[in-house]
C-alpha cells in the first residue's frame, strides 16, 4: 500500500487563511505588522528565500522592509543596524538572513535582536523559552513540522521518535517540540552507531541532515510518519541514477530543468514502507514561510499587549 503524503501546500494555505483573519482583525485596531528583512551581500540563494518571505508578506498583508547591504558589511554596523530597527515602532519582525559574510560574527548580530522581535526564534532568550515552555517565537521550519503532524492528525504523545541532526536551526528545536508534545525522543548526528537501527524504532522520524537519500527503506519501520526536511539539489545524471531505483522520470526533470531537488529520504523507499510523509518538495518547505509570518503576527499582536491568538504549536503544553 502506497503512503500517505502530507501536502504541506495545502497545510500552508489554512494557516495563511487563518493567518489573514488576525490580520485583518489587527488592521481594524490600526496596526499593520511589520517585518523587516537584512540581506547581507549577494548569495543567490539567500536573495530567493528573501523576495519569498517578501511575497509572502504582500500576499497577506503584512507591511514588510527588505534592507540589502554590500559583503564587506562590518559586525558593527549590522549590530547598529539591527538596535534602530529593534526601536523602529512599526517592526514587529527583524530577520536576518543567513548565512552572513564570513567576516561577520553572526552569533553577535542575533543576540543584537530584541527577543520580542525575533521572529527567526534563533536569540538565546527565545531557546530558553523554547526549552522551558514559555511563550516566544520558535524556529519556523521546526514548528512547520509540528503544525504538519498535528493538522494531520499525526498521535505524538507517547510515539518513539527519532530526530537525525542536531543543528541549532532544525534537529535540536524540533527534538524539543516533540518531547513538549509527549514524544519519547531521540536524537542522532554523524557520530550516531547503527544510524539505521536507531531509526528504525521511530514511528516518527525527523531527516534533517542535508545529505541527499541517505535514509533508504532500511531505515523506516513500516507504517512511520517520515518528515523529510533536506534540501539537496542534484545537477549530475550519475548521482540521479545513484540514488533512484528507476530514475527515467527524474532523469527527464533533471534534463528539463537543470538541477532535480531531493530531500534526505530516499523518494521511492518511502512511499513504500512509510505511512505518511512529506514529499521534497512541497512538504516541509511551504511551512517554513507560513510560520515565519505566524511568528511575525503574534510578535505584533504581543507587542501590544495582546494575547498572542496565532500558532504556538507546541510550546506550552
Ligand atoms: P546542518 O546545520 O548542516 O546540520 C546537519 C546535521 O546533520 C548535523 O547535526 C550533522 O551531524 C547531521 N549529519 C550530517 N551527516 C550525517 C550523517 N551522515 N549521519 C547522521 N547525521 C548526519 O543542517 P541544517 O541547517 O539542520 O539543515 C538540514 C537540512 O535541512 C539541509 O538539507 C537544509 O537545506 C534543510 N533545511 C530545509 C528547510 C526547509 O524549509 N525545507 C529549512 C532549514 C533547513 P553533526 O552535528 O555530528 O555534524
Amino acid at each position: 500500500m502506497s503512503a500517505r503524503i502530507l501536502d504541506g501546500t495545502k497545510i500552508r494555505h489554512e494557516i495563511e487563511t487563518e493567518l489573514g483573519g488576525q490580520i485583518v482583525e489587527l488592521k481594524e485596531e490600526g496596526v499593520t505588522p511589520g517585518l523587516a528583512a537584512v540581506l547581507v551581500g549577494e548569495n543567490p540563494a539567500s536573495e530567493i528565500y528573501v523576495r519569498n518571505k517578501v511575497k509572502a508578506c504582500e500576499r497577506l498583508g503584512i507591511h514588510s522592509e527588505k534592507i540589502a547591504w554590500p559583503s564587506d558589511t562590518t559586525t558593527s554596523r549590522l549590530i547598529e543596524l539591527v538596535q534602530n530597527l529593534n526601536a523602529q515602532q512599526e517592526t514587529d519582525g527583524i530577520l536576518v538572513q543567513l548565512p552572513l559574510p564570513p567576516q561577520v560574527d553572526a552569533k553577535a548580530v542575533l543576540l543584537a535582536i530584541d527577543p520580542a522581535k525575533d521572529v527567526d526564534g534563533l536569540h538565546p532568550v527565545n531557546i530558553g523559552n523554547l526549552v522551558s515552555g514559555r511563550p516566544g517565537s520558535v524556529p519556523c521550519t521546526p514548528a512547520g513540522i509540528i503544525e504538519i503532524l498535528l493538522r494531520s492528525g499525526i498521535p505524538m504523545a507517547g510515539a518513539r521518535a527519532v530526530v537525525i541532526g542536531r543543528s541549532d536551526l532544525v534537529g535540536k528545536p524540533v527534538a524539543m517540540l516533540l518531547l513538549h508534545q509527549h514524544a519519547t525522543v531521540t536524537i542522532c548526528h554523524s557520530r550516531t552507531r547503527d544510524l539505521a537501527s536507531v531509526a528504525r524504532e521511530a514511528e516518527i522520524l525527523v531527516a534533517a541532515m542535508g545529505r541527499a537519500a541517505l535514509v533508504t527503506g532500511d531505515f523506516i519501520k513500516p507504517g512511520a510518519t517520515v518528515i523529510d526536511v533536506g534540501t539537496n539539489r542534484l545537477t549530475a545524471a550519475e548521482e540521479v541514477r545513484r540514488i533512484f531505483h528507476d530514475p527515467a522520470d527524474a532523469l527527464r526533470q533533471l534534463e528539463a530543468k537543470g538541477s532535480l531537488l531531493v530531500g534526505d529520504v530516499q523518494p521511492e523507499d518511502v512511499k513504500e514502507k512509510a505511512g505518511a510523509y512529506t514529499p521534497v518538495p512541497g512538504g516541509v518547505g511551504p511551512l517554513t514561510i507560513a510560520m515565519l509570518m505566524a511568528n511575525t503576527v503574534r510578535a505584533a499582536q504581543r507587542r501590544r499587549g495582546r494575547k498572542a491568538l496565532s500558532h504556538q504549536p507546541s510550546v506550552v503544553r
